[in-house]
């Protein structure tokens, strides 16, 4: 479970949760990653964990972000199977039956998908879907149209998961890119029970950007059949107007449409520019092969279970 500035959230989670939890007669833990939380966060967690050793807690160094820090959590459970889940109870508990059940008929991976989004915006709920159609039409590997994180895998995904190499996790792409059988439960997605969202729109919209560039090339693509089609368009214009100069001589008037083509074709190329400058950066910090996150403490592990610190 990510959590970031979550403690108004955290004792309520917890009460919730275990009852659910202790139902499904099955042994667990669940991995808090405190992403670098400003509030009290980590107390509450360390508190949770040392009233119940079944509360375990990797503390990131700085707050990496949602995806890192789900990452984290994938590195640090053990188990057969494991579940993705916020602490703010929008991925309600009551589900975890089902996708427990769904799991022991033998699917791999229990995705549950959104049937109403009562906490959203019309904004957001506009611009989630238009973001779903535009990835899902350039992307070789289709994400569901509003599933979220919230998921169950067996521990065969988690380590498919484990082994991709790539530091931008835009983490519901790699959900989908390792496939496996997958089975969806349907929910009404509750609203936020404490505390606030951490994601504004700039927030979104650059997530949606690096969701875009780390599944799919087409947007640098584009440009070579722009260039090719504007290219084709100016030869047939330079041949009517040399044919027309050397038949009618010269004619000098011509300065809207030059400003016009120049302008226009000096704000395609500067897009083009900066489209394959977003490739360029994302391959720029891949390279630098730095950690997806850093961890500042570990409490609940064994010192064979990750680093012990
Ligand atoms: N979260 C995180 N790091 C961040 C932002 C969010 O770990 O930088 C966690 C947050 O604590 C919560 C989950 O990600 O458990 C989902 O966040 P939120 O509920 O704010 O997102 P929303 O449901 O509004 O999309
Ligand atoms: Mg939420």
């Amino acid at each position: 479970m990510p959590c970031y500035n979550e403690d108004d959230a955290l004792d309520h989670f917890w009460a919730t949760i275990t009852p659910h939890l202790d139902a499904l007669g099955v042994q667990w833990d669940i991995v808090f990653v405190n992403d670098g939380s400003s509030d009290a966060t980590l107390l509450k967690l360390v508190q949770l964990h040392r009233a119940d050793h079944r509360a375990k807690v990797v503390d990131l160094t700085r707050n990496f972000g949602k995806e890192a820090a789900m990452t984290a959590g994938l590195d640090h459970a053990s188990g057969d199977m494991v579940v993705v889940m916020d602490v703010d109870l929008q991925d309600p508990p009551e589900l975890l039956v089902k996708m427990v059940e769904l799991w022991r008929q033998g699917y791999d991976v229990v995705v549950a998908r959104r049937v109403s989004r009562l906490d959203d915006t019309q904004l957001k709920r506009v611009s989630a879907g238009n973001f779903y159609r535009v990835f899902n039409r350039i992307s070789p590997s289709k994400i569901p149209a509003d599933v979220g994180d919230f998921r169950l895998m067996d521990k065969r995904v988690v380590a498919a998961l484990r082994a991709l190499p790539e530091r931008v996790r835009f983490m519901k792409g790699l959900f989908a890119w390792v496939g496996y059988p997958t089975a969806v439960v349907d929910y009404e997605r509750p609203v936020r029970q404490r505390g606030m969202t951490k994601f504004n729109y700039w927030r979104l919209w650059n997530f949606a950007l690096d969701g875009i560039t780390s599944f799919s090339t087409l947007p640098l693509r584009i440009w070579s059949y722009l260039g090719l089609f504007v290219a084709f368009i100016a030869f047939i214009y330079g041949v009517i107007i040399i044919g027309r100069t050397l038949i009618l001589g010269i004619d000098v008037p011509g300065y809207a449409s030059l400003l016009a083509a120049i302008l226009f074709l000096g704000g395609m190329q500067l897009v083009g520019l900066g489209i394959i400058g977003e490739y360029l950066g994302r391959i720029y910090s891949e390279t630098k092969h730095r950690p997806i996150y850093l961890t500042g403490g570990l409490y609940g592990f064994a010192p064979d279970e990750g680093e012990q610190k």
